[in-house]
């Protein structure tokens, strides 16, 4: 009974193979849509606390399947990563996002995710200049964005890797901090200029007094390490104005603008007037 048991789990039921038919098919319509080139970036405001003004935006990529439905970026990352076509996505995606940034205002920085899997890559330092070189943007408008995870997986090629593009005048952003295993350390070790507070601690940091000491203590190292804070996730007007009250240098959510495409971007933020 033991080994009848065992070889039924071995087997293709109908479902295993509908959903490997499935999978295929995505890996499939996703080589297709890359050699297409139908990725897009949305831009999503990064506010000064201070002055409320932006600063700068966040690319995040999107895949329009059919019009007004989307793939969640974090699926389709996953998908290149498995493909072995995360080098190519990242480069249509930047190549896009720089070009995009350089209709606007001069002072007005571009984040950009780079994907864990990637700070793996001795030569990711190299390919970014070389977009930067072939579109004319300046390394200095440009912020990296990376989890602390992606410091983990080869702690040796990351430091070098980060140091090359700080070298060149890349800004380096920590995501989602507070999210992962040895922030502390990671933060005195590699060349932060930002961390990102994620999401999770701004959505109930009001409903919970630990949180909010969470992040004052964040704030507090920030500022004794010189890297600027960014809160991620803030969609109630309550917690923009105790962020403000907290000292908390940059806000990204809802509240302050949603990711909408580059043709939208002159409507919706006041730079536009600004500048
Ligand atoms: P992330 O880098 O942490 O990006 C923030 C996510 O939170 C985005 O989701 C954004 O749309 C969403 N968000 C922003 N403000 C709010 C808010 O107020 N409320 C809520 N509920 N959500 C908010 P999105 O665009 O779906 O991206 C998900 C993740 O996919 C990103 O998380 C990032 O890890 C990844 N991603 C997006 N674009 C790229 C890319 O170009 N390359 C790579 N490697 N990863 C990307
Ligand atoms: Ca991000
Ligand atoms: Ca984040
Ligand atoms: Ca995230």
């Amino acid at each position: 009974a033991k080994k009848s048991g065992r070889d039924q789990a071995k087997a293709y039921t109908p479902l295993m193979q509908a959903e490997f038919l499935a999978k295929a098919q995505r890996e499939h319509d996703f080589k297709k849509a890359l050699a297409n080139k139908e990725f897009v970036t949305y831009y999503q405001p990064l506010v000064d606390l201070k002055t409320e003004r932006t600063i700068g935006f966040e690319a995040l990529a999107r895949w329009e399947i059919t019009p007004g439905n989307f793939i969640p970026p974090d699926q389709f990352v996953a998908l290149a990563e498995e493909t072995g076509n995360i080098t190519e996505l990242t480069e249509q995606l930047l190549r896009l996002a720089c070009r995009d940034a350089l209709e606007w205002p001069s002072h007005i920085t571009l984040s950009f995710n780079i994907s864990p899997i990637q700070m793996s890559d001795k030569q990711l330092a190299t390919r970014i200049m070389s977009i930067l070189a072939e579109v004319g943007f300046p390394a200095e408008r440009l912020e990296i964005e990376i989890t602390e995870t992606a410091l983990l997986r080869d702690i040796n090629v990351a430091r070098l890797t980060l140091r090359k593009l700080k070298d060149e005048g890349i800004n380096i952003a920590l995501d989602d901090f507070g999210t992962g295993y040895s922030s502390l350390s990671q933060l005195c070790n590699f060349p932060f200029d930002k961390l990102k507070i994620d999401k999770s601690f701004i959505d109930t940091f009001q409903l919970n007094g630990k949180q909010e000491k969470a992040i004052l203590a964040v704030l507090s190292l920030a500022s004794a390490l010189d890297v600027k804070v960014v809160a991620e996730g803030i969609e109630h007007v309550s917690q923009l104005i105790r962020l403000q009250e907290l000292g908390c240098d940059i806000g990204q959510g809802y509240l302050l603008g949603k990711p909408m495409p580059q043709a939208n971007l002159k409507k919706t933020v006041p730079w536009a007037i600004q500048d």
